[in-house]
Formats: C-alpha cells, sequence, structure tokens
C-alpha cells in the first residue's frame, strides 16, 4: 500500500478483497455470500466504477446488521415456464442469488434460444454490467434490469417516484459489447461521491426540494434526481419499474420504500435477467463474422468511443497499479475487517 496523495491510497485489489471479505464475514456473512459480494466490490474497484465498488461495503455491512440482509441466503432456481426460471434470492445481497441465476439460465437460453430469470427478495447494490458479463464472455447476449428506491423525478414532476433503475444490455462476440447504465442522469453512488468529495453534480443531475435544477449535490439528494434524456429516461425507468416489480410480483421503488428500514443498504427487491443465444436466431454460421465486421466498421470512425472501453482500459491499469481509495474509505474497511 502506496499513498498516491494526501488524501487517497493505492491498494492491491488482492488486499481490497481480503479486506472485503473479513468485513463481511465479521457482520454475518457465510463464506459463500461473502466471496460473490467481494467479487463484485473487487470487479468494481478494477474496473474504476468507484461509485459500486469499496464505497458500497459500507452498506452492505448496515444491511447485515439491521437483519435486513441474510448473510446466509442459499439462492434456490425454479423452472416455472419452460423459458422462464425464479430465483429465490432469500433476502441474500443480490451477487450469489445472480450466480445461481446465470448458472441456470445459460443452458436454459441455449436449448431455448431465449429465456429469462426473476430474481426475487434480492438486495442488489452493485454495477449491472458485473451480473452480465459471464454470460457475454461465454457466447450469449443478455439484459438486465432492476428498480431501487424513489430517488428520481419522472419528467413533469419534481418528487422522487422512479428508482435509478439500472439497464444493462450485452452482446457476445469477438467485441464483447456491453453497455450498463442508470436511467437517472447520473448514478446515485455519483451523487453520494460529489457530496462526500465537495464537488458539484453533473449539469441535469436533479432538482432542489422545491423541483428547481441544481448542482449542489447535497441538495438533489434531500431532493430529486432527474430521469437521463428527459421523457425518453423517463419512459425507460418506467419500463424497468414494470419489467422487475410489477411482472414477477416485486417492489416497486416507491413499494420499496415502504418496507425499508432506512439503514443505508439496499433495499429488497427483484430484477430481471434475459439470457439469448445469436446461434439459435436463424444466422447460426454468420451471426459472428457478421457482428465483428459491423465493429470493425463502427471503429474506423474517427473519435469513437464504445461503452466498454474506458472499463477495459481502466482494468488493465487498476490491475496493475491497484485501486484509488480514499482513505477514510480504506481506513474504516480495516475497521470493519478487524485490521486496526
Ligand atoms: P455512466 O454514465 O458512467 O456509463 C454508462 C455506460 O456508458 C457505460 O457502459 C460506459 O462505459 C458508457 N459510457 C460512458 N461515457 C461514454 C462515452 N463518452 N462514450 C461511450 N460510452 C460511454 O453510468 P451511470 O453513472 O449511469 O451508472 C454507473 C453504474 O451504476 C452502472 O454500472 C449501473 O449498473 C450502476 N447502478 C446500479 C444501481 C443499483 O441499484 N444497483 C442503480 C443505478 C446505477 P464505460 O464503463 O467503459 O465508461
Amino acid at each position: 500500500m502506496s499513498a498516491t496523495s494526501v488524501d487517497f491510497v493505492a491498494v492491491d485489489l488482492a488486499d481490497v478483497a481480503r479486506v472485503a471479505r473479513a468485513a463481511l464475514l465479521r457482520a454475518g456473512c457465510d463464506e459463500a455470500n461473502a466471496a460473490a459480494t467481494t467479487d463484485v466490490i473487487v470487479r468494481a474497484e478494477r474496473d474504476g466504477c468507484a461509485s459500486h465498488g469499496l464505497f458500497r461495503l459500507d452498506g452492505y455491512l448496515a444491511a447485515l446488521r439491521s437483519g435486513k440482509a441474510n448473510g446466509r441466503a442459499a439462492p434456490v432456481a425454479r423452472q416455472i415456464a419452460p423459458g422462464v426460471l425464479r430465483i429465490e434470492a432469500q433476502c441474500g445481497f443480490a451477487p450469489l442469488a445472480m450466480q445461481t441465476a446465470r448458472e441456470a439460465l445459460a443452458p436454459l437460453a441455449r436449448m431455448q434460444g431465449l429465456a429469462a430469470a426473476a430474481i426475487v427478495d434480492a438486495l442488489h447494490f452493485s454495477a449491472l454490467w458485473a451480473d452480465i458479463e459471464a454470460l457475454v464472455d461465454e457466447g450469449l447476449g443478455a439484459l438486465c434490469c432492476t428498480a431501487y428506491l424513489p430517488v428520481v423525478a419522472p419528467t413533469g414532476a419534481i418528487k422522487p417516484f422512479f428508482g435509478t433503475n439500472p439497464l444493462a444490455f450485452g452482446f457476445p462476440g469477438d467485441e464483447g459489447f456491453i453497455f450498463d447504465f442508470a436511467t437517472a442522469a447520473t448514478a446515485r453512488g455519483e451523487i453520494q461521491i460529489a457530496a462526500r468529495d465537495g464537488l458539484l453534480a453533473p449539469e441535469g443531475a436533479g432538482l432542489d426540494a422545491q423541483g428547481r435544477p441544481t448542482r449542489d449535490p447535497a441538495e438533489i439528494l434531500g431532493g430529486a434526481q432527474s430521469p437521463f434524456g428527459g421523457h425518453k429516461g423517463s419512459a425507460l425507468a418506467l419500463m424497468i419499474e414494470l419489467l422487475a416489480g410489477v411482472l414477477i410480483g416485486q417492489p416497486t421503488s416507491v413499494e420499496a420504500a415502504r418496507e425499508d428500514n432506512g439503514d443505508g443498504g439496499p433495499p429488497r427487491g427483484g430484477l430481471l435477467l434475459l439470457a439469448f443465444d445469436p446461434a439459435r436466431f436463424g444466422d447460426a454460421a454468420g451471426w459472428r463474422a457478421h457482428a465483428s465486421a459491423y465493429f470493425a466498421q463502427l471503429r474506423a470512425l474517427p473519435g469513437i468511443r464504445l461503452p466498454g472501453d474506458r472499463r477495459r482500459a481502466e482494468r488493465a491499469r487498476i490491475s496493475v497499479e491497484g485501486a484509488r481509495l480514499p482513505i477514510a474509505l480504506w481506513r474504516a474497511a480495516l475497521a470493519a475487517a478487524g485490521e486496526t
């Protein structure tokens, strides 16, 4: 570990993993839950997604301590229709349930061409790309979404009603394309980090409690975030409330807030995960070469930068240099792990 500035420290990813796992075990997770949750924390740090890395550990621990999260959940997958699985996450953190979902969904998607998993009673707090990357790596397409707590005002309103509701899509092939973003203009973690670091939120990130546009992150956290792209992002956020909530019998964001204990951890909720096998859509011999040729044309455009490019570059760099963590965050994690 070496200090890179007064405020930040570079930490080897193996140390991040050791400390996160120890803290989760100490707060009541069993090995399987601690390992799966640690994996998504470390992968977020490795890919330069600070808002979903060690920054989230405190929320995970709060949810364990308050009893909202079941650190010993043993997720179960049931096939409830030819192309539909239901994964009971048993109020555990989502990573282990997502692992269970992927393992059951991949063979079903290969057999059916397209299959869905409804993950229910999960506490989701991570970046969605981490949930679909393994499917894309093994040659499947994927789409995943989840709701949250009401923090985003629908277009035209000033009070929060939608969650930040992320959506991730992946297409396999030589390019292995994945995008993943909140349907809010800015992920909430980014606004919390801006508040913590004394920075302004991006233009258009949200409204104060009176509905006036502001870049003050504290005012946005007490007011409402805005959807990205006006009515378009607002409609996508609504779609996600329906797919990850109503469709699968799980709380929408406003409903999740009514039962949440406010411990700062993730609320109970659902995720919808779809997987498809491109080899089953009528161009088994050609789709991969077609995709490669298409991406080659796209990449030839001057100035092009595709989703995932930054993450891949960060992965190569951070795997060598370590994660850049605020010293206070690292010290808190060490304390939670019992290392101070
Ligand atoms: P960003 O706006 O940072 O990025 C979204 C996507 O767009 C990424 O795939 C990113 O690729 C890509 N991208 C960013 N800038 C460009 C650019 N200039 N040109 C092309 N592509 C670009 O995401 P958000 O802030 O909206 O979300 C951050 C994370 O928060 C997501 O991982 C999301 O899953 C997570 N989240 C989780 C929630 C939960 O409840 N669990 C709730 C809300 C968000 P790259 O990564 O390579 O930069």
